[in-house]
Parts: structure tokens; C-alpha cells; sequence
């Protein structure tokens, strides 16, 4: 368990802290001074995280080992926003990235990338560079796919998000997107977050299957840490015991990233649930839980896609979704008057 103590606290602050933690029996110990001080408790708290939360000087109390700093808030409303295009990412809107699960095709691309624009999403996606869990699987276009998803991009007036597996594919993906996708099974690639982190572009940063709270935070830590501020957290879901779905989705961390962290939150509902009947109930259910943002899969086709078909919605359900995302967002911050 760690106590994160305010910015600029004192060496006294954080003495005056160990002595009242001391007296209600509890052992901690500083283990950062800078950029803020931090104490571990060691052993289970007898107290209730709301009294550690109480205490003098106490910022945040995080269930966690290792300290991480550049990802937490230094106040309660500081909220990082981040432009692409005309958008802010973080702002007030919530942001809609939609495309399909990899690029396939020019010119279909171009017909809905302005279909999807048209519905109001924010960011176009495309993969071209996928990481399959089977090598037999399709891999992606590569470079021509590249090509292909900046093209339909600029041709409908949106700015494009892409993933990079490794380094190479790095190089490549910077000159022609906007945005770089680290995809969960990259996220504990500590040399590419290291890379994405000194390329300069805002980095979609995808929780890994198995990733604690603070698993997350520290592979955001490396990105940040390198001096690229612009990093989006987003929530894909996770390996449960539960089989009804692909991955379990687990909403619970948007408040607590949102509550914790500056950095835009989103959920990715199409990769969490794998099952299109269930991506618009979850797409919205992130919204009122806080989502910055949701990333959702559409395909033209998607029977006949050559990846994550199942899950991709039809344009038509997208713009159903989007229209609803907008109104259920407002509501959520006290603009609107009815859910629909
Ligand atoms: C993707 O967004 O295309 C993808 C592969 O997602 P994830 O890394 O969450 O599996
Ligand atoms: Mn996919």
C-alpha cells in the first residue's frame, strides 16, 4: 500500500505522517522524496483506506508496491487534454475512434471512413500491423496498409490511430498516423513504450489481459517519462474465469483511473466483449462510468472481414451508437435532460 503525499510536501510533513501512522500502530517507511514523497505501509492496514485517505498530508492511497508519479494527479481537477486535429481528446466531447479491426481494402476504407465521419467519430482506426494469437491468422497489410488508412483519413477530413507491434513497424507508423495504438499484448514491452514515448505522438495505450491498476500506470509511467505527455489509458478487458465473453470488461477502473490519473480514459467495448449484440450496451455503460472516450470496431462486412468480424458493428448500428454516446455523455455532465 502506498500513501502518495501532496506536491511539495515537506521532509517534516512526510516525518509528522510517519509518527501518526507509528501511533496507530501501522509501519511505514519513505520510499521516494522526488518529484513527491511517498510511504509504504508494510503488512494489511487495520484502518480503512478512507481513514489512510484522511490523514494530513495524504494525497492518494494506491494498493500498490511501486511508486509512480508523472500519471497521478497533482489536484482533483487537473485533467490532461490532448489535440488531434480539431478534437480534444480529454475536453468536454466525448471522443468516438471507430474503423476496422485491420485495413483491408482501399477503397471500401475511403467509403467508410466519410460513412463513419458523417456519424460523428473522432478518429479513424484500421489495423496494420495485427498481433494474432495465431500465426496462421491474417497479420495485416503492413506498409501498403499504412497507405492505405492515412489515405482514407485524409480523404474524410480524420485523423487516423494505428498500432505499432515493434520498433520497425514504430518507424513506419509515425510518418503517416496521428496517433500510435500500444496494443495489451505490447503494453509490458517496456523497450517500445520507451520508443512510442520519444516519437513525439500522442500514444493509445492499451491495458494488458493480466494488468493490475498499477501494472497500467507504470507503462504509462515509461511513456511519460520520456517526456511525451499525451498518453491515452484505455480498458479492453481482462482474462477472467468468466467464458460468455472474450474478455471480461472491467468498468470499475474507469472511476478509479479518472479519480487517480490526469490521462484521458477509454474503454474499447468490441475487444472486451467480442460479440457485437453486446458492444453498444458497453460502449454506454462506459460513458456513464466516467469514459473519456470508447473505441469501437465497424466494418462494412463484417461477416466477411478477415479479423474480429463477430464484434465489428455495421455502420448503421455505429451511427446509432455514436448519436446515443453523445446524448448519454451530456447527460452525464448536466447538460441533458433524458437517457435515451
Ligand atoms: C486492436 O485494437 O486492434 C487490438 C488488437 O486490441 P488489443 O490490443 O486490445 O487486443
Ligand atoms: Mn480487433
Amino acid at each position: 500500500m502506498l500513501l502518495f503525499l501532496h506536491p511539495g510536501s515537506t521532509e517534516q510533513a512526510g516525518e509528522a505522517l510517519l509518527s501518526s501512522l507509528r501511533e496507530a500502530g501501522l509501519d511505514g517507511q519513505i520510499v521516494a522524496e522526488q518529484p513527491r514523497r511517498v510511504i509504504r505501509l508494510r503488512g494489511a492496514p487495520p484502518h480503512s483506506i478512507d481513514w489512510l485517505q484522511r490523514l494530513p498530508g495524504v494525497l492518494h492511497v494506491v494498493h500498490a508496491e511501486r511508486p509512480f508519479h508523472l500519471s497521478l494527479k497533482d489536484t482533483p481537477n487537473q485533467k490532461t487534454t490532448i489535440r488531434v486535429a480539431d478534437h480534444s481528446i480529454g475536453g468536454p466531447d466525448p471522443t468516438i475512434i471507430a474503423g476496422p479491426c485491420a485495413v483491408e481494402e482501399a477503397d471500401a476504407l475511403v467509403t467508410m471512413a466519410c460513412a463513419l465521419k458523417r456519424s460523428g467519430a473522432h478518429l479513424l482506426r484500421g489495423g496494420v500491423y495485427k498481433p494474432r494469437s495465431s500465426p496462421y491468422d491474417f497479420q495485416g497489410l503492413g506498409p501498403d496498409g499504412l497507405e492505405m488508412l492515412s489515405a482514407a483519413g485524409r480523404a474524410a477530413g480524420r485523423p487516423s490511430v494505428t498500432e505499432a507491434v515493434d520498433e520497425r513497424s514504430l518507424d513506419e507508423i509515425q510518418e503517416h498516423t496521428h496517433v500510435v495504438q500500444i496494443g495489451a499484448r505490447n503494453m509490458h514491452n517496456y523497450a517500445l513504450l520507451k520508443r512510442v514515448g520519444a516519437c513525439g505522438l500522442p500514444v493509445f495505450l492499451k491495458r494488458g489481459f493480466a494488468a493490475t491498476l498499477e501494472d497500467f500506470l507504470l507503462a504509462a509511467e515509461y511513456v511519460l517519462e520520456q517526456g511525451n505527455p499525451n498518453v491515452m489509458l484505455c480498458e479492453r478487458g481482462i482474462r477472467t474465469f468468466s467464458d460468455h465473453s472474450r474478455f471480461t470488461l472491467d468498468l470499475s477502473i474507469v472511476p478509479r483511473l479518472q479519480e487517480l490519473s490526469h490521462l484521458p480514459v477509454f474503454v474499447d467495448p468490441s475487444h472486451a466483449s467480442g460479440r457485437r449484440r453486446s458492444v453498444a450496451a458497453l460502449a454506454k455503460a462506459a460513458i456513464a462510468a466516467g469514459a473519456d472516450g470508447v473505441m469501437v470496431e465497424v466494418h462494412p462486412h463484417p461477416d466477411e472481414a478477415m479479423c474480429d468480424g463477430p464484434q465489428s458493428l455495421e455502420p448503421a448500428d455505429f451511427e446509432l451508437l455514436a448519436n446515443q454516446i453523445r446524448l448519454l455523455a451530456a447527460v452525464r455532465d448536466g447538460q441533458g435532460e433524458t437517457v435515451p
